[in-house]
């Protein structure tokens, strides 16, 4: 919407070997190409596990594909006494443009709280990756109607001592935590409301020029027969997509929204 490049990020999660996984990129981008799919007008990325990346991005530079990849996670530090953990500057020489951070399996599973998030969120910016912050309410908060205060508050968290430079390139997530994996999408005007608050709270962070400019995607049980609608959506600027991330018809499709 408004100028902003839509961008379809598929988030494997913990799915796809580096086999299976450079299979299906293959796959991907057979099928996007062979539909004559225009990156430029719809950016697509892919986010395999840190153990697929180089063979990820093996294929993309050697075959000069036009996918984007990226993380689902790194550490919130540079280097150093922290097992198994990985850097940015790491994801970086693996040519990664997109890290996401604040996803809320890590959140709930890994007890990252808004001050670990904001750490993560500085990392990826001191080592040249673009975050996918992700943002969202759990059921209760929603059921309570409060998720527009509760999502801004991660928003305003999240971004703590991030600058105006910075945060002008940041990609946000907004993913109801209820319609995670669930199947149960929010509406379009859902998605529009709190996507709509976001950009709202950037122009109160920053400026009205860098809420413009963020791109605000939806996450959130997205599939090819519900993405068209949520795309409709003046603030919607793409999606955020696990489960049908990894089957590339699928993906392809959502990609593809505007066939
Ligand atoms: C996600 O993992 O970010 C996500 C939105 O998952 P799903 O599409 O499966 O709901």
């Amino acid at each position: 919407a408004s100028g902003r490049t839509p961008l379809m990020a598929g988030n494997w999660k913990m799915n796809l070997d580096h086999l299976a996984g450079t299979h299906l990129v293959q796959k991907l981008d057979w099928t996007l190409r062979d539909g004559k799919h225009d990156f430029a007008a719809v950016e697509v990325a892919v986010l395999p596990p840190f153990t697929d990346i180089r063979s990820v991005q093996t294929l993309i530079d050697g075959d000069r594909l036009q996918l984007k990849h990226g993380a689902q996670d790194l550490s919130a530090h540079d280097s150093g006494a922290y097992t198994g953990e990985v850097s940015g500057a790491f994801l970086a020489k693996l040519g990664c443009t997109y890290v996401v951070v604040g996803h809320s399996e890590r959140r709930e599973h890994h007890a990252e709280d808004d001050d670990v998030v904001n750490s993560k969120v500085q990392a990826a910016y001191r080592h040249g990756l673009t975050p996918i912050f992700c943002v969202g309410e759990p059921l209760e908060v929603r059921q309570a109607g409060t998720h527009v205060e509760h999502v801004l508050a991660q928003v305003e968290a999240g971004l703590a001592g991030v600058p105006a430079e910075q945060a002008r390139s940041i990609v946000v997530a907004y993913e109801p935590v209820w319609a995670i994996g669930t199947g149960e999408v929010a509406t379009p005007e859902d998605a529009q409301e709190v996507c709509a608050a976001v950009r709202t709270k950037f122009a109160e962070l920053y400026s009205g020029d860098v809420a413009d400019g963020i791109r605000v995607l939806y996450g959130g049980s997205v599939k090819s027969g519900n993405v068209a609608a949520i795309m409709g959506q003046e603030d919607v600027d793409g999606a955020l997509v696990g489960g049908a991330s990894i089957d590339p018809a699928e993906f392809a499709a959502i990609c593809r929204y505007r066939d």
